[in-house]
């Protein structure tokens, strides 16, 4: 990083990426604990196979195994499980699927839209509950979430938010300001809006601990070894050829591994930075006694107090193109961060990582199986967390033919559309995100003395 780079983040930033928080707890509690699993050793035969063991990956082979302990089922990892978006989260594990309220209306009608959220609401109950039958520590507090509004426009934005949260039936009310205050003690708060349905997470001890117990229950985890190519009944990896009935391509950003692919996904990036932890008189200043996660949209973040007292915030910000430049993104959150947060200035910044996570390029998420036997689960984007678990569930539903309600939802067989307008929306947006990052706020904010 060059000198200027330094100068304009100040003091106490962390001026390099780092490991993401969570990747650098895992290794801190256990040195060896992104030690890689073995690699395939050689050409092999298996069920189901896995690709990718991200939580996506990681949870359909624990409800594979749950619903049939015969199955032979064999994960393949291109690095550590977890390594991934996964790994790289802001820590949120919310029933947001990243597509609008009134676009899943419009797309799959108000019963289809309705019959989703209520999956991934539940989704985010079941992400606790299976960590908690399952004993894996990962940190989840069910502590809601609150969208903050600081300017006039994000009230009304607000407003019409949870206006269509009633539609689909999302337990999501307006808040004043002082109710606001109860949850998050954000400067410049005009409004806001309270939902239950959002857990904090540590993401990669999630991960580890599903991988854990998918070995537990006779699942093969290996690691270090990528998937080349999948066709109907076969896995080609750079360790050697798996014949299969059943691939569960679970890739997140990865490229494409069929020919003809058409739920190719294109790359989306995001900078998140962590606090060191904060004293207990700055978390009297900041709220988030029940480890409430919070959102400013119009400033493009998203933050959540972590199980060890940290604040981690993430910008969602992020152009995809041109490519997306991480010094600057970096230094906007930190901004924003002390603007919403004046008490933490001064206060170091320990960590700052980058990630990418595939988003479809219609920005619809989906899961299925073809009749070739080929799975997907694709564009979880940022908001895949719970959504991971949902898409575990059906997946194991379809693979094992079980049947049921959730291979029912209107995500099931979505396809993306291989080249709408895409790159002119993406640039569009990219414009838009840049301006409005760039525009002075309507609420302006006396600057301090280290911006
Ligand atoms: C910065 C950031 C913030 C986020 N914030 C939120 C949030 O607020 N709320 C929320 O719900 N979600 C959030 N997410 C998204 C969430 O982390 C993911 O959607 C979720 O973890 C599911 O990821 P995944 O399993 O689909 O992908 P990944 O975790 O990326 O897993 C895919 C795995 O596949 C492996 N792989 C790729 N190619 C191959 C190959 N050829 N062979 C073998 N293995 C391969 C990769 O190494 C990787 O481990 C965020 C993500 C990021 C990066």
């Amino acid at each position: 990083m060059s000198a200027r780079a330094v100068d304009h983040y100040g003091p106490g930033m962390a001026t390099a990426r780092t490991p993401s928080l969570w990747l650098d707890q895992l290794r801190a509690d256990d040195p060896t604990a992104l030690h890689p699993l073995e690699p395939l050793d050689g050409d092999d035969r298996a069920d189901v196979v896995v690709v990718g063991a991200g939580l996506a990956g990681l949870w359909t082979a624990y409800y594979l195994l749950e619903a049939d302990p015969s199955l032979d089922v064999l994960v393949v990892e291109a690095d550590v499980a977890g390594a991934g978006a996964t790994g790289h989260g802001s820590g949120w594990c919310s029933a947001d699927l990243g597509v609008p309220g009134e676009e899943l209306i419009r797309r799959h009608g108000l019963a289809g839209a309705r019959a989703l959220r209520a999956a991934l609401r539940d989704a985010v109950v079941e992400v606790g509950g299976a960590a908690a039958a399952e004993q894996v520590d990962c940190g989840f507090a069910y502590g809601g979430s609150v969208l903050l509004a600081r300017t006039p426009s994000d009230v009304q934005r607000v407003a019409e938010h949870v206006q269509v949260a009633a539609d689909l039936e999302d337990d999501v009310h307006l808040l004043a300001a002082d109710e606001v205050a109860e949850h998050v003690r954000a400067a410049g708060v005009l409004a806001g809006a309270y939902s239950p349905d959002c857990a904090r997470v540590q993401p990669a001890a999630l991960a580890h601990g599903l991988r854990d117990v998918v070995r537990s229950r006779g699942g093969r985890v290996v690691e270090r070894t990528r998937a080349l190519r999948v066709s109907p009944r076969a896995v080609a990896t750079d360790r050697g050829t798996v014949r299969t009935r059943w691939t569960v391509v679970a890739t997140g950003a990865g490229p494409a591994l069929s020919s003809g692919d058409h739920r190719a996904v294109v790359p989306r990036h995001a900078v998140a930075v962590a606090t060191a932890p904060l004293t207990p008189e700055q978390w009297e200043a900041v709220g988030l006694p029940r480890a409430q996660t919070f959102a400013d949209d119009a400033g493009h973040v998203r933050g959540e107090r972590t199980a060890d007292d940290r604040l981690v915030v993430l910008s969602t910000a992020e152009p995809s193109w041109p490519a997306p430049d991480e010094d600057r993104a970096a230094g906007r959150l930190r901004d924003t961060l002390l603007d919403l947060f004046p008490v933490l200035d001064g206060t170091p910044l320990t960590h700052r990582w980058r990630a990418t996570v595939g988003a479809t390029r219609d920005g619809h998420p989906s899961v299925g199986l073809d009749t070739d036997g080929i799975g997907w689960v694709r564009g979880l984007g940022l908001d895949g967390a719970a959504a991971a678990n949902l898409a575990g569930r059906t997946l194991a539903d379809l693979v094992t033919g079980a049947g049921g309600p959730l291979v029912r939802l209107p995500w099931v067989g979505h396809r993306s559309p291989a080249w709408p307008l895409a790159p002119v929306r993406v640039l569009g947006n990219a414009v838009a995100r840049v301006s409005a990052a760039r525009a002075p706020r309507a609420r302006a904010s006396a600057p301090t003395a280290r911006r």
